[in-house]
């Protein structure tokens, strides 16, 4: 789970590292409050690049701030606003703490060099850190903000903290000027706290319909075996169910390619049972204004793909679909799978094709696309 700026600086305060004085604006009405000193006004959105994106805004007299209120609100209707002490800058750094994937380990990252392009930035240090270990390699002038920052990461079970840019002011003080954190959701069993952290997705909206159903799909007595959970509703009209992480971002790339735009991204893997391949399949089909489906995977090892095609038949039986659909999938049991489909598409007078393991996945989707297209 990300965290919102204003909420990344609540965890930074209770843990020690300052922050500026501040006031979360929740509502989009929220009157402004008296301005007492020069302040940023900055929309609450869970993405970088907000200072380039004209979403974090300097005022220095009511007019200004009734104005960058004003603006963030028009650019970002829903959105929360904070407003905190305008901070005056001799310096900005950069600090985060993270795991670095390749070293198997968490990191410390620093540079003298913080601020709207460090992403760009080679520059940054990256220093391996050993939970509970004494010290860290880290500047003196550093070393206490990354103390208390290291003991944060692991208490709060965090996958990122990251301060960017962290402030020398004009008078001396090193102030956290942003924050952002990412929660590891697997440790939130040990963290009953975090439920009260209002829902939130990267998508910057609330959870469809569809998508709080499909949340369900895991959970009960099977919930232990595969999953077919994921489902993100997205604009387009070609519905899609994939299997496998991996396939499936590389499958969304082709459809893309194709001229497809995709009505969801959804996967299923790690050998569901039947009854969680169906409802994700019957979610998936429930929305309005289909064009096409385009069921695609890899070659399964351990995946009867006979189940998972047999449910995906199943739910075609029930809805019978006019628009055309593609399919792409091996492994074991792809033989009944396909002749499950099969079988459905003959009773039923659907326009499918089934394609095995000598098409590339990938090419599947100009097949779809062209009979969506008609050619
Ligand atoms: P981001 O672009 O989404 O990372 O948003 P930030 O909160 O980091 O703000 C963008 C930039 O605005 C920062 O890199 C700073 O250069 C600048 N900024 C943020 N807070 C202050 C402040 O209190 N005073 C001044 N002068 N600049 C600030
Ligand atoms: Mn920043």
């Amino acid at each position: 789970m990300y965290l919102f700026e204003y909420e990344a600086k609540e965890v930074l305060a209770a843990a020690g590292i300052p922050v500026p004085e501040r006031l979360a604006l929740l509502q989009p009405n929220d009157p402004l409050p008296q301005m007492t000193q020069r302040v940023m006004v900055k929309a609450q959105v869970l993405a970088g690049g907000r200072g380039k994106a004209g979403l974090v805004r300097r005022a220095d007299n009511e007019e200004e701030f009734a104005q960058a209120v004003a603006a963030i609100r028009a650019a970002r209707p829903d959105a929360a606003v904070l407003v905190e002490e305008a901070l005056e800058i001799v310096e900005e750094w950069y600090v985060a703490m993270s795991y670095d994937t390749a070293l198997r380990q968490p990191v410390l990252l620093w540079s003298r060099q913080g601020g709207v392009d460090v992403e760009s930035d080679r520059a940054v240090n990256r220093v391996p850190v050993i939970p509970n270990a004494p010290s860290v390699d880290a500047p003196d002038d550093l070393q206490p903000i990354v103390e208390k920052l290291i003991a944060l990461f692991f208490a709060h079970d965090a996958r990122l903290i990251e301060i960017n840019p962290i402030i020398k002011t004009t008078d001396g003080r090193l102030v956290a000027a942003d924050a952002k954190i990412t929660l590891d959701d697997d440790a939130a069993f040990r963290h009953p706290e975090w439920a009260s952290y209002p829902e939130r997705s990267v998508l910057e909206r609330a959870a469809t319909e569809r998508e709080r159903a499909a949340r369900e799909i895991d959970s009960g007595s099977q919930g232990y075996r595969g999953t077919a959970s994921k489902y993100i509703e997205l604009d387009g009209d070609i519905a899609v169910l994939f299997s496998g992480g991996g396939a499936s971002i590389t499958c969304m790339d082709a459809l893309a390619a194709a001229g497809g735009k995709p009505a969801n991204y959804s996967e299923y893997s790690g050998n569901p049972p039947r009854e969680k391949v169906q409802a994700l399949t019957r979610i998936a089909l429930s929305k309005p204004g289909l064009r096409g489906l385009w069921i695609a995977g890899g070659v399964a090892n351990f995946t009867d793909i006979g189940e998972t095609l047999g449910a995906i038949a199943d739910v075609l039986r029930e809805v019978k679909p006019s628009y055309p659909i593609v399919v792409r999938r091996a492994g074991p049991g792809a033989d009944a799978g396909q002749a499950a489909l099969e079988q459905v598409a003959t009773e039923c007078n659907l326009k499918l094709r089934f394609f095995g393991a000598e098409t590339p996945m990938t090419e599947t989707a100009q097949v779809l696309m062209d009979m969506v297209k008609g050619r």
